[in-house]
């Protein structure tokens, strides 16, 4: 095997667990390349007493202080980051420039954790002479982050420098398909001077994941994965009355208008719905072609035709999910659609085993599809026509998903109608892939998101922190009034 096999990380060390083991493949190649615990409840219980354990030192250190460990560990992704880039695109399956760009923005969201003393700096106001009212922000104490396969370094770090350097101490739990990065990444934050239990990583599936949302020691739960289990794990774990917060799926409507800019909008939606193999939860799924866009679409299937699996297109994650995604092309196809690009049956030269899936166009799909309805997470289009603008909102909006919309248009009042009408919670205007940039939160709407707040950006200070509200008055010549 490539890599030894996967430990949990409790307390500042690697421990080997001693659930029963799954393989961990390479989705490039289809090899066996480690393998990962199934870690057992009392595995999670060890896991939160260190967490607990090291709250307290760790809750009152002066963010000040707290930050300068982060500082260290920006400075050791930047330093690894080659080897980072390489294990994201050996364990996920993504292109190398796709996996760098992971680790880029890793960056970018710890730069963004650093400047927090600046964000928390809490409020302060005399409310009648001589009595004062402040607020100061305190950590709400162990909590838990639950990641999916398709970020394998990004998505833990959306997580954990904001999480720990506003206070708290964590558990994570990332994919069972993806486990090696977390390792590297609980490493770096030991080297960068984190002290011991702060940060802690238990492996495993579904169990542990319900044994998270159960234990009376976490005080939080994050989640970022599909709808289905985002809605279980907020149910369970709200319902043990802990803060939650679930992202879940998506399915990204690209509306098009005639006037847009053929080029800018032909590769921008190409990357959009191939890039990391359409594994995004930002990715362009459904496409609205609004009236006469056909000179668009055949620049786009220009663009999807150079897409080149192995080369500037990675694999899926598994071949359950190469079967998946090729279904529901085969469906559509039966359906009455008409496959522009085909990505089937796509095979890469020397890694024969790998789980490849071309780039797809689909026209002529009707919206009562299920490719027009479900999520396909895989570099797979579909268009939709619709006469005006008015049609393609009501499609957009009768998606149960909300994380992005797009409008692609040179017309500002096209542009606007779209920002207000569409029902998602990040919104581009010649964008494909809408993600805001640190300080802005990422986060969904409707079916895409349960809770309330962000887990980056200023929204999270709000999720990772409780407020206390503090009325002094130290002056006993202070006048009385009804409210003092
Ligand atoms: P997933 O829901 O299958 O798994 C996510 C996590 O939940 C994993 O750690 C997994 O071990 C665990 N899990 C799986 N089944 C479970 C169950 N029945 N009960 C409890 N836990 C369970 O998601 P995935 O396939 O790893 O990731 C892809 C999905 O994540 C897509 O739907 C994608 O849109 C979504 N995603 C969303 C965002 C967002 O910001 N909204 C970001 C990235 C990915």
């Amino acid at each position: 095997m490539l890599y030894p096999e996967v430990h949990n990380f409790i307390g500042g060390s690697f421990v080997k667990s001693e659930g029963k083991v799954l393989d961990v493949y390479c989705p490039l190649n289809g090899e066996i390349i480690s393998t990962v615990p199934l870690s057992k409840a009392s595995e999670l219980n060890a896991a939160v007493d260190s967490a607990r354990i090291a709250f307290g030192p760790w809750s009152t250190m002066p963010v000040k202080e707290r930050v300068q460990i982060f500082f260290r560990y920006r400075q050791l992704l930047e330093k690894n980051r080659n080897e980072l880039a390489e294990l994201v695109k050996i364990e996920n399956g993504k292109t190398l420039s796709e996996a760098f760009a992971e680790i880029d923005k890793s960056m970018e969201l710890t730069e963004f954790a650093c400047s927090m003393p600046q964000l928390i700096s809490g409020e302060l106001l005399e409310v009648s002479k001589g009595v004062e009212c402040r607020i100061d922000r305190y950590p709400i104490g162990v909590v838990a982050c639950i990641t999916p396969f398709n970020f394998p370094n990004m998505v833990p770090n959306w997580t954990i420098p904001n999480a720990l350097v506003l206070g708290n101490t964590m558990v994570m739990k990332p994919s069972e398909q993806v486990p090696l990065s977390a390792g590297r990444i609980a490493e770096l934050l030991k080297e960068a001077g984190l002290p011991d239990g702060v940060f802690n990583l238990i492996h495993g599936g579904k169990e542990i994941v319900e044994a998270i949302c159960e234990h009376p020691g976490i005080e939080a739960v994050s989640f970022v994965g599909s709808t289905k289990v985002a809605k279980l794990v907020y149910i369970r774990a709200t319902s043990k009355l802990k803060r939650v917060l679930t992202l879940g799926g998506a399915k990204n409507h690209l509306i098009v208008l005639p006037d847009a800019h053929l080029q800018m909008t032909a590769s921008n939606v190409a990357a959009s719905m191939s890039g990391c193999a359409g594994q995004r939860c930002m990715a362009a799924s459904a496409m609205v072609a609004v009236g006469k866009v056909d000179h668009i679409i055949e620049k786009l299937c220009d663009e999807a035709r150079n897409i080149v699996a192995g080369k500037n297109l990675g694999s899926v994650i598994s071949q359950e999910a190469k079967v998946r995604i090729e279904s529901y092309i085969t469906e559509a196809e039966e359906q009455g659609a008409k496959i522009l690009v085909d990505g089937r049956n796509c095979k890469v030269e020397g890694c024969e085993n790998g789980y490849y899936v071309g780039a797809t166009v689909i026209d002529n799909v009707r919206p009562e599809m299920r490719i027009a309805r479900e999520e396909v997470f895989g570099p797979v289009l579909a268009i939709i026509h619709v006469d005006n603008i008015e049609q393609a909102i009501t499609i957009e909006n009768s998606s149960p998903y909300g994380n992005a919309a797009s409008v692609f248009t040179q017309s500002g009042g096209a542009a606007k109608y779209v920002i207000e009408h569409a029902s998602a919670g990040m919104i581009g205007v010649n964008i494909g892939v809408p993600v805001p940039r640190e300080p802005f939160s990422f986060g969904g709407w409707n079916e895409s998101k349960f809770g309330v707040c962000d887990l980056t950006g200023n929204s999270s200070i709000e999720f990772w922190t409780k407020l206390k509200k503090t009325t002094t008055k130290w002056n006993p010549e202070s006048k009385v009034n009804w409210m003092s």
